[in-house]
């Protein structure tokens, strides 16, 4: 394989109200939260799809499938470990990640800090590579009615 794969992923979760929200490894304060299997981190998930593809590992589903009663609930923390895990067993480290999440709403701006300092141990990065940027749709689509959240991820790998 080459000395440089990169990957991209994107994930969609279903937003209703009374449900706790997980984004980027952190609780969000938020009057809705993800309908998922698991915590429904939309962003992790694009994040695990991204480290997949780069090595063409296939998908989050292969590995994690939503009907499996052992991922029911599960801390998606520990899914983007195991696909680390599996970058890792093929030689490979990660350089940096950069991803987008389309929400309306709530202002994501205040955690996203948190979320790269969240993720970068478990990545085996600095924060500083892991780019974390969102944006409304402008009230379009089924993110501007705040149905739902979306998220972009794109990963650069390379050979250890
Ligand atoms: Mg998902």
């Amino acid at each position: 394989m080459k000395k440089i794969r990169i990957g991209n992923g994107f994930d969609v979760h279903a937003m209703a109200e009374g449900l706790p929200m997980w984004l980027g490894g952190i609780r969000i304060e938020h009057n809705k939260g993800f309908v998922a299997h698991s915590d429904g981190d939309v962003l992790i998930h694009a994040l695990c799809d991204a480290l997949l593809g780069a090595l063409g590992l296939g998908d989050i589903g292969v590995y994690f499938p939503d009907n499996a009663q052992v991922f029911k609930g599960i801390d998606s923390k520990v899914l983007l470990k195991r696909c680390m895990k599996l970058v890792h067993e093929k030689g490979y480290i990660l350089g940096n990640a950069d991803c987008t999440i389309l929400a309306q709403a709530p202002k994501l701006r205040p955690y996203i800090d948190r979320m790269r300092e969240t993720l970068a141990p478990i990545l085996d990065v600095a924060a500083e590579d892991i780019s974390i940027k969102a944006t409304t749709t402008e009230r379009l689509g089924f993110t501007g009615r705040e149905e739902g959240i979306a998220v972009y991820a794109t990963a650069l790998l390379y050979l250890q």
